[in-house]
């Protein structure tokens, strides 16, 4: 059903059992599930899916092991069984990470974690090796039955400097453990839409769409055009994360609200071209306490450097960007755990921000917060349906946390649960073929593409590249400003998933510009293509073109100028494609 087909529809018959509000990665996760038990669920997300929080994430998928501290040990337990099924579920964005900690101390952290864990400081304090260790150690124990990947290792001093000479030489040792990480968690959240639409009829997704509070009832507000609808759900979802008390505001808009669930703490990051960073890294995520006590990462992606995060108060999940003194903070913090490499500022390609839904906390210590998940479920307004509150949750356990949510909402709707989503591959990750080279050269044979671009395909969309490939072969194709996109690749991710505007395509439904690949040429072949796919004005372009930009250079960091600058390199590797064939 496309989108003037779910409004006409919803302008026909209003009513619906569930109306999720939120399309990140818990309201989407929430939507599959309540979609594949069969429920009427409709899903409402103000901007595009996965645009908040769920695009914002260090992109590790982990049973986090300082939470381990805060005696967190039930939310972990739940993390590393969620960690270890996406790792299976979703093997085409899920892969294992190992991650290494430089210790500077032996025994500190000890005498603090316990007091912490009785409640009687909440100040943070250098981890030592012990500390370390027994953190590494519930870890193992927590997995030991599926044992996926290797235990814990601790090396010298001497070692750890052999490897990687660039470190912090006041390190006593360091400890080397299996987490894992995503590489494309917007898609994932793609991924669960099209698994709940594909469900059937009964389940409908707006992008760029509100409901709010009108008289006695609700009104939806389609956010492209201004159409207003009526609708009459018998239960509201409440899945917008930090938004979660500004939503509930305009859901109980003449009443005096509930109390407030959330206090979002926001976090950012930065994307470094710096090869000799990446390649001395070897594949492992740096996971590190700076001088002040808190965890800083940073690993190799996408061919760059993630490095990140902080972590400070906001009250409008609206308006965050990674600021200067953020930057700067992330770049001292490297400079320290690795004072021989050096990151000239033309070097960050991309930087992002986003704020945590953590409940609300008078903690003084951001990092203290807890970081475990639950629902609330609020009464109506006026005897209307009731609203039930997503408050908390971490990308890792969206699974389990949609899966709470849409129990409490088939107890309230009096329905079965029918089908079970924890051994449910996700999109792409469905039939994961064992043999990866014969699928791609049996999948080129059979469409006519190169073994190549069937590989670059394999590795952005897993097994879904079977229908991206065949859509590519059924017309002709046209190359564009980029090595390696076809204008058929972006004509399928525009018509197959929901993309209304260039940052759509370019920020969530493809990696282009987290991974610093984007050139300003690129850019405006991508806009000339939705805007002949969407029957665009001249003036619709225009003001698509200065919204894409306006955003790229406040929220990530990256000037039209400096877009511009990538052309030429661009250009070359065009060419480079077109002599290949
Ligand atoms: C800096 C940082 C690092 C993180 N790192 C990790 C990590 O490495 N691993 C991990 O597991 N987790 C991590 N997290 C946590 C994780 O990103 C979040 O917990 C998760 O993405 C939250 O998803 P969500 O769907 O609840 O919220 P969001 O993704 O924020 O989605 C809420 C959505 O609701 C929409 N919305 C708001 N108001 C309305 C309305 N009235 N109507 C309709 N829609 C509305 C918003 O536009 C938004 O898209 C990190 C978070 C941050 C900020």
């Amino acid at each position: 059903m496309n989108r003037t087909e779910t409004l006409h529809g919803l302008s026909q018959s209003p009513k619906v059992d569930v109306c999720v509000l939120g399309g990140g990665i818990n309201g989407l996760s929430v939507f599959r599930e309540l979609a594949l038990q069969g429920v009427n669920v409709l899903l409402v997300e103000q901007a595009d899916y996965c645009s908040g929080a769920s695009a914002a994430l260090s992109r590790m998928v982990h049973g986090g092991l300082r939470y381990l501290e805060n005696g967190e040990f039930s939310l972990v337990k739940e993390s590393l069984v969620e960690r270890d099924r996406l790792l299976r579920n979703a093997s085409h964005y899920v892969a294992p990470l190992p991650t290494t900690v430089p210790i500077f101390d032996t025994f500190s952290g000890l005498a603090n974690g316990v007091v912490r864990f009785l409640g009687l400081t909440r100040r943070p304090s250098r981890r030592g090796a012990i500390a370390i260790k027994a953190g590494l150690g519930i870890y193992d124990f927590l997995t030991r039955k599926r044992a996926l990947m290797p235990k814990h290792e601790f090396r010298s001093r001497r070692a750890t400097l052999s490897k990687w000479p660039a470190l912090n030489p006041s390190i006593r040792n360091s400890a080397t453990y299996y987490d894992a990480w995503v590489s494309h968690p917007e898609r994932i959240g793609i991924e669960l839409l099209r698994d709940g639409l594909s469900a059937g009829p009964n389940a409908m997704a707006l992008n760029y769409a509100t409901v709010e509070a009108s008289g006695s009832g609700y009104r939806l507000r389609d956010g492209l055009n201004g159409e207003v609808l009526p609708v009459q759900p018998r239960l509201i979802i409440n899945a917008t994360g930090g938004w979660i008390d500004i939503a509930n505001g305009t859901l109980f808009a003449d009443e005096a609200g509930p109390a407030p669930l959330m206090g979002g703490t926001k976090g950012s990051h930065l994307i470094i071209d710096n090869p000799a960073l990446r390649d001395m890294l070897d594949g492992h995520m740096i996971y590190y306490e700076n001088e002040d006590g808190r965890i800083c990462i940073l690993f190799p992606y996408l061919g760059k450097v993630l490095v990140g995060s902080t972590d400070i108060r906001v009250d409008d999940p609206g308006t965050v960007r990674c600021e200067a003194d953020e930057r700067d903070y992330i770049l001292q913090s490297l400079a320290f755990v690795l004072p021989g490499i050096k990151i000239r500022p033309e070097e960050i390609v991309f930087q992002f921000a986003g704020v945590r839904p953590l409940p609300a906390s008078k903690d003084s210590f951001t990092g203290r917060i807890p970081r475990d998940h639950f629902c609330t479920v609020l009464e109506g307004k006026n005897g209307g349906p009731p609203v039930l509150c997503m408050i908390g949750g971490k990308w890792t356990t969206f699974r389990s946390f949609g899966e709470l949510a849409a129990d409490m909402a088939l107890d309230q709707l009096g329905v079965t649960r029918r089908v079970d989503t924890a051994d449910r591959a996700i999109g792409g990750g469905r039939v994961f073929p064992k043999d990866p080279e014969s699928w791609i050269r049996d999948l080129a044979a059979s469409t006519g593409l190169s073994v190549a671009r069937v590989a670059v395909l394999f590795e952005r969309y897993g097994t879904e590249a079977e229908d991206i490939a065949g859509f590519i072969a059924a017309k002709p194709d046209h190359p564009l400003p980029h090595a390696l996109y076809s204008a058929r690749e972006l004509q399928y991710l525009v018509r197959a998933e929901a993309v209304e505007h260039l940052d759509d395509l370019l920020l969530r439904r493809t990696t282009l510009a987290i991974s610093g690949d984007l050139s300003l040429v690129m850019a405006e072949a991508a806009l000339d293509l939705l805007a002949a796919e969407k029957g665009w004005s001249a003036e619709r372009v225009a003001e698509e073109r200065s919204r894409f930009l306006t955003l790229m250079g406040e929220r990530h960091g990256v000037t039209e100028h400096t877009l511009s600058a990538r052309n030429e390199h661009r250009s070359e590797l065009c060419e480079t494609t077109a002599k290949s064939g």
